[in-house]
């Protein structure tokens, strides 16, 4: 598309890691929704994407060049799309063999700011990579991806996100039981698609010299002060420490359950990725957990920091043997490593609830310990009066926050020392007013995404892009947009049943 060219970095630098794979063509392709703002930021012309060579573009029917091809004559003898191989730990087990079972990397573009993004389909049909599964997406898990990765955007938070979801003109049955849904296509941009199971299928499978330039690649693209460290592998570990650290500082702060933490499901970016049965909490529960699936509540919301530290770990053992040729040497190192882990993520999510709480940080040190007891405390106090997590902030920013609370009186003494902390002063004043760019209003509702996408399934988008229209501006409350703020009726009971 314009001046944008697809390539395949990846199986260029990797062949081992992928293989060509051509999706299946759509029967009635049709651009539901288009992320214009994401778009531009890739450098493509969305006019041009809504045309026939757009929607080939789109949907992954692509010559040996990575042309469009809107004729669906013949595919192409040598696929210029591929499935990428990766292996992971699902729900702590180690699955030797997992990837792109419903997917296609449709290749990487650099955008207009210089730095390389992938398209990846989602719900291409099966390649030898597929569990079970038939390849093929619901429309309802493509639009929740979509709009979570929007609202996470919006938020600040990094993550893959949404250029386009597709109808294939296809009717699906996720699982037995369940009524067919309308088929769908999600175009996914990310950074890479690199996840620690990428680098657990090369270790386990594979030898080192191709670990080597898996890393090599990685840093490459993602951390490139990397190249220049006197140890690139620990250095590489250092920096996704880094990155993942804070990314759950931020998922804590916003009440965000991704709900599958698995190793295939975490990134060497830094971005979130593969949002299924996720979700936002309502009230305030260290406990909650949304996803069918996860019945030992392993990714639940309290537990989130932890598990990626787990994660982090069998990243870490992956490296182990490019980071020193002897393993003691390379386990002290890698250990030390993972142990910035938790100061990282301490700091960084103490910064954010500062934010949140209208405290100036600027003294730094000492006051930071203190945020952290006070947003412990009030989150218990949360948590012990069923209160409302993204609710409850916001109406600290907008004034009293008393009557959400069934007995204010504990409140209203945590109050009383959040006063104090504060101080006053031009930084105080400036820290109370920054409490709007960190207080959303709007973030998706577990009830009101399920109604929107129960609306979709039945053939009316409008709830969707409501939704969207309210999450992509977060903070601003919007007269037209007052019923998508609170929980609704029968959010706590919500359950999500999506595959990611
Ligand atoms: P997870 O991301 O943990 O849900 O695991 C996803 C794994 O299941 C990947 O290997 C996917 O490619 C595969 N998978 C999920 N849904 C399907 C489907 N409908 N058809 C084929 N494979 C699937
Ligand atoms: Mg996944």
């Amino acid at each position: 598309m314009d001046d944008q060219v697809l390539s395949q970095t990846y199986a260029a630098a990797l062949p081992e890691l992928s293989i060509p794979w051509q999706a299946d063509a759509p029967p009635r392709p049709e651009l539901l929704w288009l992320n214009e703002e994401l778009a531009g930021e890739l450098g493509l012309d969305p006019e041009q994407l809504r045309t026939p060579d757009g929607i080939a573009l789109l949907t992954g029917q692509v010559d040996e060049q990575g042309c469009p091809r809107p004729s669906l004559a013949h595919a192409p003898e040598h696929p210029f799309t591929t499935a990428q191989v990766y292996a992971g730990h699902q729900f702590g087990n180690p699955n030797p063999q997992l990837g792109d079972g419903r997917a296609v990397l449709l290749g990487d573009l650099r955008g207009p700011a210089g730095s390389r993004h992938d398209l990846h389909l989602k719900g291409a049909g099966a390649t030898p990579f597929a569990r079970a599964g038939d390849g093929k997406a619901p429309l309802g898990p493509m639009l929740r991806e979509a709009v979570v990765g929007e609202s996470l955007h919006a938020l600040g938070v990094p993550t893959t996100r949404a250029l386009a979801v597709l109808g294939t003109g296809e009717q699906i049955a996720p699982r037995q039981g369940v009524t067919p849904e309308p088929g769908a296509i999600l175009v996914r941009a990310a950074a890479s698609h690199l996840r620690v199971g990428t680098f657990e299928y090369a270790a386990w499978h594979l030898g080192t010299e191709v670990l080597e330039r898996l890393v090599e690649y990685a840093i490459e693209r993602h951390h490139p002060a990397a190249r220049a460290a006197a140890n690139p592998s620990l250095s590489l570990l250092e920096a996704v420490v880094q990155e993942q650290a804070t990314l759950l500082a931020q998922w804590m702060l916003v009440g965000f359950v991704h709900g599958v933490m698995n190793t295939d499901n975490m990134t060497i970016s830094g971005e979130g990725i593969d949002y299924g049965p996720c979700a936002f909490l309502d009230r305030h529960r260290h406990g909650a957990v949304f996803s069918s699936i996860d019945r030992g509540g392993r990714y639940a919301y309290g537990n989130q920091p932890g598990i990626a530290l787990w994660n982090l770990s069998r990243f870490a053992e992956t490296l182990v043997r490019l980071i020193d040729e002897d393993p003691d040497v390379a386990v002290e190192q890698a250990t030390a490593v993972l142990e910035r882990f938790e100061p990282t993520y301490l700091d960084a999510y103490a910064r954010g609830m500062a934010a949140k709480l209208g405290i100036p940080t600027a003294d730094g040190g000492g006051r930071l310990d203190a945020v952290r007891s006070m947003g412990a405390e009030v989150l218990a106090l949360l948590e012990e009066q069923q209160v409302d997590h993204t609710g409850f902030f916001r109406a600290l920013s907008d004034g009293d926050p008393s009557a959400l609370f069934a007995d204010p009186t504990p409140f209203r003494a945590w109050h009383e020392r959040l006063l104090e902390l504060r101080g006053a002063g031009p930084a105080a004043d400036e820290a109370r007013a920054g409490m709007m760019r960190a207080n959303p209003v709007h973030i998706p509702r577990n009830v009101h995404l399920d109604a929107a996408l129960r609306a979709a399934h039945l053939g009316d988008l409008d709830p969707v892009l409501t939704l969207l229209d309210a999450v992509r501006e977060p903070f601003e409350r919007r007269a037209e947009h007052a019923h998508l703020e609170g929980p609704g009726d029968g959010g706590e009971d919500f359950l999500t049943f999506c595959g990611t």
